[in-house]
């Protein structure tokens, strides 16, 4: 199995997950995220380093070859930049070897829409999904498709938008930003959503600073019709259902 274990809090576990969790006898991932498994007896926690997606995979489909109840975990849904397409991509390079291994996707409550539902409802009209991170793409791909999501009016959502190895992305996703969207577009910077630490800042694109983001936020920006106002003393971002003629 491959589940999401959703952005952080608890109540954001999905039963299936939870049970699968229960059920296993070996989890597979990421050390951040196999740490937020509780360890039991009888259970082998497989932990390793973030770029090594394709070694864990294997790992994965041999323990469950060998008749292990494995769970690969990913944090917020395993489907969205995380584990579950690594699984596939290395199933498909000898599907034989892997026939009798069964494989589930089990869906986790992904970054963007615990960010979204903490903000109000910027991503209520079409909007558009981007990775800025270029580890696995490089970066003229990032520019273009961010140069035609700025042009197609979309509302966008950034992953992985800063980190220490890549302090300049940023930087440059936000000029381009600024060159074709109005000062005063809404930026959405969530960090460590749904976690004790989470915070939410909504800020004019004018305002919007390369520092205002890590590896623990997500980036979501306004269409040029998601409007901004004060509802209970915080700060609401919403796009409208529908765009008029
Ligand atoms: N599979 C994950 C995404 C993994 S990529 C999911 O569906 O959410 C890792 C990126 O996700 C981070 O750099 C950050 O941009 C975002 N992210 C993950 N959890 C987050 C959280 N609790 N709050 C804000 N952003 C988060």
């Amino acid at each position: 199995m491959i589940a999401g274990l959703g952005p952080g809090a608890d109540d954001y576990l999905s039963k299936q997950v939870n049970e699968a969790l229960a059920n296993a006898t070996d989890i597979v991932g990421y050390i951040t995220y196999t740490s937020r498994v509780s360890d039991r007896k009888g259970l082998t926690v497989h932990s390793s380093d973030n770029r090594c997606e394709v070694q864990r995979a294997e790992l994965a489909l041999n323990l469950a070859l060998s008749g292990r109840k494995v769970v690969v975990v990913s944090s917020g849904d395993p489907g969205v930049f995380a584990m579950a397409a690594a699984i596939f991509e290395v199933l498909e390079t000898d599907p034989k070897r892997w026939r009798d291994v069964n494989i589930e996707v089990l869906p986790g409550i992904t970054a963007m829409l615990a960010a979204a539902a903490r903000s109000g409802a910027p991503l209520g009209h079409d909007f558009c999904v981007l990775n800025l991170s270029n580890n696995l793409k490089p970066w003229a791909l990032i520019e273009k498709r961010l140069k035609l999501a700025i042009e197609a009016d979309f509302a966008m959502v950034f992953y992985n938008p800063s980190s220490r190895s890549r302090p300049l992305g940023f930087e440059r996703t936000l000029k381009i930003l600024k060159n074709g969207c109005s000062s005063d577009r809404p930026i959405i910077f969530a960090r460590a959503v749904s976690t004790a630490k989470e915070t939410i800042n909504i800020v004019p694109l004018a305002k919007a600073k390369p520092d205002m983001a890590d590896m623990q936020t997500i980036v979501l920006v306004g269409s040029s019709q998601t409007k901004v106002f004060f509802h209970q003393n915080r700060m609401v971002a919403y796009t409208p259902r529908s765009v008029r003629d």
